[in-house]
């Protein structure tokens, strides 16, 4: 707890002149610090904060305090100092006030008007996308649920090559004076894969947000291309220390350099059919989906706590973490994808069943994309634009 301000102000004016006049304080709290403990601090009792703190709580719970937060507090300077009431913004632009009204508390939230901005970054792949996208501009937030989509889409070690580019789009919201409250979501995605435009948008249906191609299809594959923090796996270009071997007849897999524990997640649903070592393999997981096609992840360091044969997995779960067990010359994921018990190419098989917009959806989703293709044909990198919801 720190007292950074004390101050004197009038009673209030539209109240009779009977009332306290009240004190003013500003507490900023520090590491460890919950409301009821900042309070304490300040010289106020537990028997007259706990009222308070008690009626604040469905707007905000004593235990979200953080470093930083500001507490305003009024106090009766001339009723031994008395709890009239305590103020603070959990969020910017979200102001939580709770007042003595009657013999109780009163609690109340008032939040500042949000004007929705648009912001274009863009770049060139240049190593680890993260990075890239980064230096391009965009909050990491933003940059780390890009590439988990992205995970879907694009093999982070094959698909990506030196002079490849992307534009983002993404949202910005300021208060009426222009102060940024918050970042919002990333609206649109393109990117420039050795002439191969892949183009995502986000869209949200009663279902929830998510990625769709230009004509409204859901990019949600049944199976990831990339079954590893994408974050942590660098493109293949300028990679020497380990091959990152793709898809051949002698290969039946493709690899992934990552550092060693980087976690590995479940391609799909399914059920673990295999916890266990494998011969050249090394520590090996093996799964079981719909419709019975397989997946299989080796020269894992370490299998996910608790995994076992029959255990159910969702797709995106750990798994296991990277590692260079059984035949492997260097930290690294081999991933299979087999069908009929035989290993197929992850970048060709289509076990897809692609949902699409509809109706209302459909038609809502064009109108939107539309307008936003505007804002791209006119925007420079990093200019932003007052845009409407
Ligand atoms: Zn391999």
């Amino acid at each position: 707890m720190l007292a950074v301000a004390t101050a004197a102000t009038q009673p209030a004016t539209t109240r009779p002149a009977a009332q306290p006049t009240a004190t003013t304080r500003v507490l900023v709290a520090r590491r460890g610090d919950t409301l009821t403990r900042l309070l304490a601090s300040a010289g106020i009792e537990a028997a007259e904060a706990e009222p308070a703190i008690a009626a604040l709580r469905p707007l905000f719970p004593p235990r979200a305090l953080q470093p930083g937060h500001e507490v305003t507090l009024r106090q009766d300077a001339a009723g031994d100092d008395a709890l009239l009431g305590l103020e603070l913004e959990p969020q910017p632009g979200r102001i939580v006030t709770v007042l003595r009204s009657g013999g109780g508390w009163t609690a109340r939230e008032a939040l500042s008007e949000q004007r929705r901005h648009l912001v274009l970054a863009h770049g060139e792949v240049s190593g680890a996308l993260f990075e890239n996208l980064k230096s391009a501009g965009l909050p990491p937030s933003l940059a780390l649920g890009l590439i988990r989509a992205l995970a879907h889409e694009i093999d982070f070690q094959r698909d990506l090559q030196p002079g490849d580019s992307f534009t983002v789009l993404f949202e910005r919201f300021r208060d009426p004076d222009g102060e940024l409250l918050r970042h919002g979501e990333i609206v649109h995605a393109g990117f420039n894969l050795s002439g191969q435009r892949l183009s995502l948008w986000r869209y949200e249906t009663e279902d929830g947000a998510d990625w769709y191609d230009a004509e409204g299809r859901s990019l949600r594959r049944a199976f990831l291309r990339t079954p590893l923090d994408s974050a942590r796996v660098t493109s293949g270009f300028g990679m020497r220390q380990h091959p990152v071997l793709g898809f051949t007849r002698m290969h039946q897999g493709v690899d992934f350099a990552a550092p060693a524990g980087t976690p590995v997640y479940a391609a799909a649903d399914g059920v673990v059919t295999l916890v266990g070592t494998a011969g050249g393999y090394g520590r090996t997981v093996r799964l079981r989906h719909a419709g019975g096609t397989e997946t299989r992840y080796a020269h894992l360091s370490a299998y996910a706590r608790g995994l076992r044969s029959g255990s159910r997995v969702r797709q995106g779960d750990v798994i296991g973490r990277v590692g260079s067990t059984g035949m492997a010359t260097g930290p690294h994921l081999h991933y299979e994808i087999l069908a009929d018990g035989r290993a197929v190419n992850p970048a060709t098989t289509h076990t897809d069943t692609t949902a699409r917009l509809t109706g209302r959806d459909l038609a809502a989703f064009l109108a939107a994309r539309r307008d936003l293709q505007t804002w791209l044909a006119r925007l420079e990198p990093m200019q932003e634009v007052a845009a409407a919801d």
